[in-house]
């Protein structure tokens, strides 16, 4: 059976260690490269995309979810059920003005959904990620390219708890590899690899760590992730206020394009109680203080970015 190995890329340690893993293992002519990406990435994490592609000889297919047709298709919604659902004829209007495809998968996505995504409901990997490397490898299948697909995913145990829950359960089983069906295979060949591990690896191919890590940034997927700590917004504020902004004039556009004319990025970090508090802004004050958000630390407000700063150690 001909199989191909299709490793998703994101520009960050994890899934550049699984890069070199599968060419050490494979070789590239039987791997294929994707990056998945959402229009909400740091311009050095496309930059730093390209140069792993020109550095380890291989070409990197970029993915762009495209939400145009079903923005289309709710805007017809709109015009025709938000009035019978009693949605005021200026209201309507609004939002119908709003629902433009930008070109942005995430902003996208979002203004057809009328919000952002959330913890709780995390459909911005679904969208943004897993339809369309799904979508890649069974285009290699149905086009005759291979008769099955290894997916290689570069995820790790101990990166966070909920993931250890998922992959692990309670026994010492861990699920590394998957049938999907249809000639789709999952494959995690790094779930018990630590960080030194992953960054071990990338140097024997001599390949550099995405330059965020030496900026204090723990992950280097969106810019901002709805899954960023008080720290790393902090964090991203300072070095990146430009995303900042950017983040606050999507919240203005998706706020138009929904029903309730309100949507933020982040919920409002006391827990949705004061709809004053949402929006970025207001959560950019919040990183700024401690203990439940009353006092202003000043000292983290003040404190200058180090020109290199790395929570794995990298800068040392
Ligand atoms: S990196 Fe964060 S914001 Fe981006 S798709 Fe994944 S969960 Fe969503």
């Amino acid at each position: 059976m001909s199989i191909l190995h299709v490793v998703s890329v994101s520009g960050g340690k994890d899934s550049a260690a699984t890069a070199v893993l599968a060419i050490e293992q494979h070789g590239r002519a039987a791997c294929r490269f994707v990056f998945a990406d959402t229009g909400n990435e740091h311009e050095q994490t496309i930059e730093h995309v390209a140069y792993m592609a020109r550095h380890l000889g291989v070409e990197i297919v970029t993915l762009r979810a495209d939400f145009s047709a079903e923005i289309v298709r709710f805007r017809d919604y709109v015009r025709e059920q938000w009035p019978r659902k009693g949605v005021s004829k200026g209201d309507c209007e609004r939002a119908i003005a709003a629902l433009v495809p930008t070109g942005n998968p995430y902003l996208d996505l979002c203004l057809w959904k009328g919000r952002f995504p959330s913890r709780t409901r995390q459909f911005c990997t679904h969208y943004l990620k897993t339809l369309p490397l799904v979508e890649y490898q069974m285009g290699l299948i149905g086009d005759g390219a291979c008769e099955a697909v290894w997916s290689w995913q570069g995820i790790r145990l101990n990166e966070s708890q909920s993931r250890m829950s998922r992959l692990q359960g309670t026994g010492a089983c861990v699920r590394s590899f998957e049938v999907m069906g249809d000639g789709l295979f999952t494959y995690r060949p790094i779930l018990r690899w630590t960080a030194v591990d992953v960054f071990d690896a990338a140097a024997l191919y001599g390949l550099a760590p995405n330059p965020l890590y030496l900026q204090g940034m723990t992950r280097v997927g969106c810019m901002p992730c709805i899954n960023c700590g008080k720290d790393e917004i902090l964090e991203i504020s300072k070095r990146f206020p430009h995303h900042i902004e950017r983040i606050a004039m999507w919240e203005l556009m998706v706020s138009m394009a929904s029903k309730r004319q309100m949507a933020s990025f982040f919920p409002d970090p006391d827990r949705e109680k004061h709809l004053n508090k949402r929006g970025i802004h207001n959560v950019v004050e919040w990183s700024k203080t401690q203990r439940g958000g009353q006092l202003m630390d000043w000292v983290r407000i003040h404190e200058e970015p180090k020109a290199c700063e790395s929570a794995y150690g990298l800068c040392e």
